[in-house]
């Protein structure tokens, strides 16, 4: 059994799901979303998100209610929903993981962005996040992690860099090997139309076996598919991995060079070597537009809620 201990957020980066307040347009975005991406992932997904997504209950009829859903979470993990209105600093957001509080904002995009945000909404949450969060060994790790994530920000820029690309290269973008070959289990594949087939099936990515080290050393864009994916081999791996002492591995990888998005090291295990060129999805944009999306749907945001 899970005790709930209660988080406070600093008021500014307080919100709640107003669940009535959701437009008849909001849930049949929701509907849209959920059916065409449930369809695209259904052999693409690992087995444990796809569990995760019936053990939620998720449906395609309506938007999920929070409540409910961080109900089911804590008693199968522990884990909360924290609902936030936007993006949070990343000392809250560790410590939010720690304390097994999911950090998740309750708007959902509008018809004119449907295929690309800058920022997450609630459909890149609830459907790429929540699912694992119900599995026992995912959800250990995650709360790991932000434990190493409140003391990285303590020891400095460097150690916080390399974290944050442990998570990128997992719970944003990781893939999983199984029987059947790799499978998705990283929530900005699992939302995104696009990069849920190239991930998988374009000849442009890397897939390189999960490396700690190798994951802390390579640098990451944010406006494209990704051209680099590792990929491990369970979940525990992951947890074993992130319970050990990073200290002296940040010592050892400060002074070692980053490797780039695109790059293969002699090191690596090549699972598949990529041409990393092409770009199957033009809606990618450059790092000025995509602040100018971001200042407009922030804009749109405050103007109509949800
Ligand atoms: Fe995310």
């Amino acid at each position: 059994m899970y005790t709930h201990t209660a988080v406070t957020l600093p008021e500014q980066f307080t919100s709640s799901q107003d669940w009535d307040a959701y437009t008849p347009e909001n849930h049949g975005m929701w509907n849209f979303l959920y059916s065409r991406q449930r369809k695209l992932i259904e052999s693409r997904a690992c087995q444990e998100y796809l569990d995760g997504v019936d053990l939620l209950g998720l449906t395609p009829d309506r938007i999920p209610n929070y409540a409910e859903l961080s109900n089911i979470m804590h008693k199968k993990t522990g884990w909360r929903i924290a609902v936030v209105p936007c993006f949070i600093p990343a000392d809250l957001f560790f410590s939010l993981l720690a304390q097994r509080h999911f950090p998740a904002t309750a708007w959902i995009r509008s018809p004119e962005n449907v295929d690309y945000l800058p920022e997450p909404d609630m459909f890149h949450d609830v459907f790429g996040h929540f699912p694992l969060l119900v599995h026992p060994t995912f959800a250990d790790y995650l709360c790991e992690f932000g434990k190493g994530g409140v003391k990285a920000m303590k020891a400095g820029q460097a150690e916080l860099d390399m974290i944050q690309r442990l998570y990128w290269f997992t719970v944003e973008f990781g893939l999983v090997n199984t029987h059947l070959g790799p499978k998705i289990y990283g929530a900005g594949i699992l939302s995104s139309k696009g990069e849920s087939i190239y991930a998988l099936e374009d000849k442009a990515p890397h897939h390189v076996r999960f490396d700690l080290k190798r994951v802390m050393r390579t640098t990451y864009r944010i406006d494209q598919f990704q051209k680099t994916y590792f990929v491990i081999d369970n979940f525990l791996q992951m947890f074993n991995d992130t319970m050990q002492n990073f200290d002296p591995i940040y010592a050892e990888l400060k002074k070692t060079p980053t490797i780039s998005w695109t790059e293969i090291d002699p090191k690596d295990q090549v699972i598949q070597r990529g041409t990393v060129e092409g770009q199957p999805d033009d809606t990618r944009t450059t790092p000025e537009e995509l602040m100018e999306k971001l200042n407009k749907t922030r804009a749109e945001r405050e103007g109509k809620k949800p």
